[in-house]
């Protein structure tokens, strides 16, 4: 039996799994393994509490007394939960999490063992950073990494299968200081955003001091049964099928989304969402999505921070209960071919101390010049800066969700709905600049039914849309880490608020009232960020050809995209924000290239070890029994009739397999030529020269798949990974 059949034969044979029912309600489970405000109040001295509470609302350091306090108490907590190690838990630029594990038991200086843990272990720690990407930042003599605690996250239990570790969420720097994770660009973004969200905020309202920018993600995902995935080299080498036949049905029925949950997937879903409560992650939504074995979850929005360490921790978390269920989950963008890939939606907007969403419009009229004002700087932002942002989300892996139903990323645009679209454009034609003028704004503002706003008109092929009280960029991949997209969109609009800020100034010094200077403002941005607003069909030709009028960038491969990085403007806006030095910038958008090279280095070697040992073999031993075939039947003298059918499918497939053999060795050629270039210019090469050849070699193979007996077919089809249960 070849690997196809033997995994289908486990498939039969699957037994269900079953998961242990609710054990109590998600209301007493939920942050169990959290060291939450609540926890540390109980654990700690009520002055202590207040002192470090006092600290890290303002952004200040620990003192090593006060450190020592609560590294105690975060152990004796977890001591009394059985928690036997502590990791300071990080993310690398590899887009995942990683974890050095020590533990608290030590021996004393009688030779006796205890358990300890002191505030220097809980600050800071020095793994070896030397196997992470680092894009040059770090010679190897000073290959020393650095992981420094991050206060504002609280540490969690990560519980597997009952070995409990306490991990401290930390960022991750060189022994200089500089960034070699994603979570101090995002602080950094944050605090810059705030400065300036608050700013003009005060204009508004006085009373808003604290600014807070809240993300909620949705997680796209696909399931499958762990023998199909196993019996495929693409998916365990690459996560995702480098050859196969589109399946005759795909989702064209559309009746997968939004279908009633598969028994087994709803097992799964209900173990993970059990684990992730324990953790405080605030799951709400799960269903079916477009595509088939497609699904989705997504949870209650949450302050950036928090929900960039939940999205990393739940990737983690599903690939682990998948195991533990005989699944697989598939997290990267475009498992398959033919069908839709996966997005991870970025809900973004900012809320204030006040309780305030400042991009929800509300219903007090009063407050919507405030709500107006968020919510032009915001496009304006983007049509500035669409090349940065479309750059924080660009992959090997992103670059197949173009087309089909997805947000393409390559041309970005904002939907805004029709509601809204009509006040933008009444303001910058019909608006004069006076006190009638600002009136008569609040009034078409105020008349925007909310019921509208919340069921603004879904564009699903916009890659960043306004959906009532939040923008939803949803070009992100399922794979991306938030504190990407999420790092460029608080830069961006932090320097654009802080323009709108100096040029309201400008205007009010000119004998101009608050209002009239804001309203003057806002006329001016909705005028000059026309061009990036467009409410049609963002998968149409048309659309191509507007956006090129319109001088929109149109980028659809990561080598491209990444080139925004090295934009002037771009390396001035990074330093000036205090995101990224212009050294780190470069190591950034290094590592960037590097990790779009190697994923393509290792699909194209992955691809032609299938081809070469497993396609060939079985389609020159079918080449065989045709052959045998033919010659009996020219034995019988019936005439050539009686066998040109076979004689063309062998033609046929010998055709396929030069091409099959001619590529895989072609594709050996490039590698090895791009392996010789410098980063940038190693990744173009994978992308002109190697990907195309795998497009070829691609087409050959599904040729022959079509050509070859199902009976000695050796891969596991596309209708079966996505219609087998
Ligand atoms: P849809 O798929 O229709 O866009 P979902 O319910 O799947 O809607 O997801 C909506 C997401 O938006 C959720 O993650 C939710 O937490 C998030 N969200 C809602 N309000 C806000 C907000 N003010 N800020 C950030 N995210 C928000
Ligand atoms: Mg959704």
């Amino acid at each position: 039996m070849n690997s196809r059949f033997k995994a289908l034969d486990l498939l039969s044979n699957r037994k269900k799994v079953t998961t242990a029912p609710l054990s109590c309600n998600v209301s007493e489970m939920f942050a169990c393994n959290v060291y939450s405000e609540g926890t540390m109040k109980q654990y700690l001295a009520p002055k202590l509490y207040k002192k470090f509470k006092k600290i890290i609302d303002a952004g200040a350091n620990l003192d090593r007394d006060l450190a020592d306090h609560v590294a105690e108490s975060m152990k004796t907590w977890a001591l009394s939960k059985g928690v036997t190690h502590y990791a300071h838990w990080f993310q690398p630029l590899t887009g995942r999490t990683a974890e050095k594990h020590d533990s608290f038991f030590t021996l004393n200086s009688d030779g006796e063992a205890v358990e300890e843990f002191t505030g220097t272990e809980l600050v800071q720690q020095e793994p070896d950073g030397s196997s992470f990407p680092g894009g040059g930042l770090r010679s190897t003599f000073e290959a020393r990494g650095y992981t420094a605690w991050d206060p504002t996250s609280p540490a969690f239990i990560l519980d597997v299968n009952n070995k409990k570790t306490l991990c401290i969420p930390t960022i991750f720097v060189t022994y200089g200081g500089q960034s070699l994770d994603y979570k101090l660009p995002l602080l950094k973004s944050q605090a810059f955003l705030e400065r300036s969200a608050i700013d003009v905020c005060q204009l508004f309202d006085p009373a808003i001091t604290k600014i807070s920018v809240t993300l909620g993600w949705e997680q796209e995902f696909f399931l499958l049964d762990e023998a199909l995935f196993n019996a495929r080299q693409d998916l365990v080498m690459t996560g995702r099928t480098l050859l196969g036949r589109v399946a005759p049905k795909g989702q064209q029925l559309d009746d997968h989304y939004f279908g009633t949950i598969p028994e087994r997937v709803y097992a799964y879903m209900t173990d993970l969402e059990q684990e992730c409560y324990k953790l405080g992650i605030p799951l709400r939504t799960r269903h079916n999505e477009v595509a088939p074995c497609q699904y989705e979850f997504a949870p209650i929005y949450e302050d950036v921070n928090i929900a960039v360490d939940h999205n990393q921790l739940l990737m983690d978390i599903m690939e682990r209960v998948a195991i533990r269920h005989k699944m697989r989950v598939l997290l990267h963008e475009k498992p398959y071919a033919g069908v839709n890939g996966s997005g991870k939606h970025n809900n973004w907007s900012l809320a204030t101390n006040t309780g305030k969403n400042l991009l929800s419009p509300g219903k007090d009229p009063g407050s919507n010049l405030q709500f107006l004002t968020f919510f032009v700087n915001t496009i304006q932002a983007v049509s500035k800066y669409a090349d940065i942002l479309r750059a924080s989300v660009t992959s090997a892996s992103n670059d197949h969700r173009l087309g089909a139903n997805e947000a393409p990323p390559a041309i970005i645009s904002v939907f805004i709905g029709g509601a809204l679209t009509k006040v933008l454009n009444e303001i910058e034609k019909g608006v004069n600049v006076t006190e009638d003028g600002v009136k008569k704004v609040l009034n078409l503002l105020s008349k925007i039914p909310n019921l509208e706003l919340d069921n603004t008109d879904r564009n699903r092929t916009s890659p960043f849309a306004f959906t009532g009280n939040k923008f939803e960029i949803r070009m992100a991949g399922s794979t991306v880490n938030c504190a990407a997209p999420m790092t460029i969109m608080n830069m961006i609009v932090g320097k654009q608020l802080k323009e709108f800020f100096q040029d309201v100034q400008i205007f009010m010094a000119n004998n101009m009232t608050q209002d009239q200077a804001i309203l003057l403002v806002l006329k001016n941005y909705i005028h000059e960020s026309k061009d990036i607003r467009f409410e049609g069909d963002g998968y149409s030709a048309e659309w191509r050809d507007e956006a090129s009028r319109r001088g929109l960038g149109n980028y659809a491969d990561t080598p491209r995209a990444l080139e925004a990085y090295l934009a002037k403007e771009t390396k001035a806006l990074f330093v000036e924000s205090g995101v990224l030095s212009e050294e780190e910038l470069e190591a950034h958008y290094e590592v960037g290239l590097e990790e779009y090279a190697l994923k393509l280095q290792i699909e194209s070697r992955t691809m032609a070890e299938m081809c070469m040992n497993q396609i060939l073999p079985v389609a020159i031993q079918y080449q065989n029994t045709l052959m045998e075939n033919i010659n009996a039947l020219k034995g019988l003298d019936l005439g050539e009739e009686s066998y040109s059918a076979q004689l063309s499918l062998v033609k046929e497939i010998s055709i396929c397999v030069n091409i099959i053999r001619t590529c895989a060795y072609q594709m050996k050629a490039e590698r090895e030529s791009a392996g010789k270039l410098k980063p940038r210019a190693k990744a173009f090469a994978y992308c002109d020269q190697v990907k195309p050849i795998m497009e070829t070699l691609r087409n050959a193979a599904d040729e022959l798949e079509q050509l070859v007996d199902d009976e000695v077919w050796p891969l596991v089809k596309c209708r079966e990974l996505l219609f087998l249960r």
